[in-house]
């Protein structure tokens, strides 16, 4: 009881100031280096960012991961977009490149590193959320499992986003987006894209969960108001890879995990790669068509420390390293 009154007390000042604590699990203290640099983006909630894992043989460094800059990034927009939508869209891409980010963005028809298009179709019934985005990081095969210092050497490497055309209303029935809500939701998703993962607490980003909030920022902008988003700022004051947290690995995974990355270290694949999602992270490797990967569940508990780090490899890379073991190998 004694122990709760204490809790309390601690929680309660800050309620009243209005603040809330980092919502990203991982102790802002890490960017203490960046100091100086992170005074540029006063209001920053970079310590809401959900972290990229990276594998080495005592546990995992929780790392951010960012475009490198200055850079220009060339975007294939969605080819069935009308001549409107392609309109909002650039718009949206023009309003981060003035952002002060260091990057600049070229429509192309050809390869890209940020793909965006458009979902087949709303799907029935069924709350959507306005996009979905993955933005891959990378870095170099051999390094993966050497301990980091400071820092990962990773960098985005490539971004996908699909947007949804319509929003159900109450009923199920899909509603078309404005031309606002549109490039509201393409701000929002192209800032995960630009390696901004998880959402920030309260509501002074455009990385707000809040559809409300979003739609308020975008009507603003689309008016003719400057564009910055302090998280993404900061995010691009900090080096891409900047290691913010290391956990320990589950004792049970660990051998699996270790095995499967150290024969793909050896082999010729490309990789790894390093994905966030809502619940998951995941590891992966370019092998052929499909990717090898390991997948680490509840990923938000894992970098909050409220679990252990326990690595699962996809069917796949169970299959490739029972293969590659051969007959006298040991299986997964
Ligand atoms: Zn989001």
């Amino acid at each position: 009881m004694r122990r709760l009154w204490v809790l309390a007390l601690g929680v309660i000042p800050a309620a009243w100031l209005g603040c809330q604590g980092p919502a990203g699990g991982w102790d802002p203290q890490h960017l203490a280096p960046h100091a100086a640099a992170l005074e540029a983006w006063p209001g920053q909630r970079l310590a809401d960012a959900r972290p990229y894992p990276a594998l080495f043989r005592t546990g995992v460094a929780l790392f951010l991961c960012r475009w490198a800059t200055p850079a220009t990034l060339r975007v294939s927009l969605p080819p069935d977009a009308d001549a409107g939508e392609r309109r909002v869209l650039e718009r949206a891409l023009a309003a981060w490149e003035a952002s002060g980010l260091g990057l600049r963005f070229t429509p192309t028809d050809g390869p890209a590193e940020l793909e965006i298009r458009f979902a087949a179709e709303p799907e029935d019934g069924r709350a959507v959320r306005s996009g979905d985005t993955v933005a891959d990081c990378g870095w170099e095969t051999g390094s993966a499992l050497q301990e980091p210092g400071e820092r990962v050497p990773a960098e985005l490497r490539f971004a996908s986003i699909v947007l949804q055309r319509a929003n159900p209303d109450t009923l199920g029935r899909p509603v078309p987006l404005s031309d606002v809500e549109l490039f509201g939701a393409a701000l929002h998703e192209i800032g995960h894209a630009l390696g901004f993962q998880g959402h920030v607490a309260g509501r002074r980003s455009v990385m707000t969960r809040e559809v409300d909030q979003v739609r308020r920022t975008a009507r603003r902008v689309w008016s003719g108001d400057a564009f910055r988003d302090p998280s993404l700022g900061a995010l691009y004051a900090v080096p891409s890879g900047w290691v913010v947290g290391r956990r320990t690995l589950d004792p049970a995974s660990a051998g699996r995990a270790l095995a499967l990355a150290e024969r793909l270290e050896a082999a010729d694949v490309r990789g790894p790669f390093a994905r966030v999602g809502d619940r998951s992270a995941r590891l992966w490797w370019a092998e052929g068509e499909r990717p090898l990967a390991l997948v680490a569940l509840d990923w938000d508990a894992v970098v909050r420390g409220l679990r252990p780090l326990h690595w699962v490899p996809s069917t796949r890379a169970r299959e490739w390293l029972l293969r590659e073991a051969g007959e006298g190998g040991v299986a997964p």
